[in-house]
């Protein structure tokens, strides 16, 4: 399943590719990931796409074997305050994708990420993945304010999550198309073979299809903004 998808986002013009090898779950009875085999499966992918890979590292145990087997080390939502995690990612030899915490604000964010830089790991992407509001409609709700505001105060590539905070795969183009038009560094989006029958996160998964009419569609939309993608 990871080639063939590794295939689709390599030939829409995906540049990275992210699967989940450890997962964290909310609950501890949901699918928790293959773990170290599935470290394999994603330099497999690389081998047969050129893509880079990013995969998560949920804690400190995972994080050399993630560092190792993978071009990028995502921290999750989940554990930008992990403040210990963070220090030991500022020494490894690998770029750094820290997602923002659902129940952070923009400022807890940056002073996160200055555990990197400031402990020796500059190469690090920021990611708005939704926090935690009243609102139960969708997920998480988006705070795409936070975006132009975390690029000023960090100068940090910053990325948009539309698939996590909406939990909800047809919200994701929408989404997608306005972070791409309000500046966004990248955007990061689920896909899925068959997403009704995902172990994880199925909803907000899009078909091959539909990620192929997307990637049309931001080009043509990054075009016209005069951006590259
Ligand atoms: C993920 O990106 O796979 C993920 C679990 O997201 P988050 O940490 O934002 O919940
Ligand atoms: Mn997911």
């Amino acid at each position: 399943m990871l080639l063939e998808t590794a295939t689709v986002v390599a030939e829409a013009g995906g540049h990275i590719l992210r699967g989940g090898a450890f997962k964290p779950r909310s609950s501890p009875y949901s699918f928790q990931g293959l773990g170290e085999e599935a470290l394999e499966y994603l330099q497999e992918a690389r081998e047969l796409t050129g893509l880079p890979v990013i995969t998560e590292a949920v804690g400190i145990d995972e994080l050399p074997k993630v560092a190792k087997a993978a071009d990028i080390v995502q921290i999750g939502s989940r554990n930008m305050m992990n403040y210990p995690l963070l220090r030991l990612c500022a020494a490894v030899s690998r770029p750094v994708l820290l997602k923002r915490g659902f129940a952070s604000t923009v400022e807890e964010y940056s002073q996160a990420t200055e555990y990197l830089t400031a402990g020796g790991n500059t190469r690090v992407i920021l990611c708005e993945r939704g926090i935690r509001t009243f609102e139960r409609a969708t997920r998480f709700t988006l705070d795409l304010s936070s975006v132009p505001l975390l690029q000023e105060m960090t100068s940090l590539p910053v990325i948009v999550d539309p698939s996590h905070a909406t939990g909800d795969a047809r919200l994701v183009p929408p989404l997608a198309k306005a972070a791409l038009a309000m500046g966004a560094d990248g955007i990061m989006i689920e896909i899925h073979p068959n997403p009704k029958k995902a172990l994880c996160d199925g909803l907000q998964s899009l078909t091959f299809e539909s990620f192929q009419t997307l990637m049309v569609e931001l080009k043509a939309l990054a075009a016209h903004l005069g951006r590259q993608m």
